[in-house]
């Protein structure tokens, strides 16, 4: 048994949220530190450490409830676009070792958030790096 964490803790009741949506196997809630307005969370009730390890079925189903959050928060809230995000592991950002997805709507000259995409590849052989992805799929 591991020791509990926040999303544990707010599944289970003994944290407080703002909750949009429950089911058998998936919460959503609004997240506390709001990045942007209408950032939200949607968790598996069940603990997986991450994306990675939550089983395919559960996974979807959380990808479901994030997607129709994103829907509802274009509208409702007039966003222009939203980020769908899920971090893997600490050198990934992932804080909380409890599978969660960001709801993240974006708004004109919002400053909550940011993702910086840098060009890597020179140096990089993509035809043996895609090949040796490939073969281990
Ligand atoms: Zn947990």
């Amino acid at each position: 048994m591991h020791e509990k964490d926040v999303f544990c803790k707010i599944i289970a009741g003994e944290i407080p949220c703002y909750k949009l949506y429950e089911d058998d196997d998936v919460l959503a809630f609004l997240d506390i530190s709001q990045v942007t307005k209408g950032h939200a969370l949607v968790v598996s009730k069940k603990h997986y450490e991450n994306f990675l390890s939550c089983p395919q079925k559960e996974m979807h189903k959380v990808m479901d409830v994030a997607q129709r959050i994103g829907q509802v928060e274009i509208k409702l809230l007039g966003a222009l676009g939203v980020n769908i995000l899920t971090n893997c592991y600490p050198a990934a950002g992932q804080s909380v070792m409890h599978f969660h997805v960001h709801v993240i709507p974006r708004y004109e000259q919002d400053k909550g958030f940011a993702i910086t995409m840098n060009n890597n590849a020179e140096g990089l052989n993509l035809p043996a790096l895609a090949g040796e992805i490939k073969d281990n799929l």
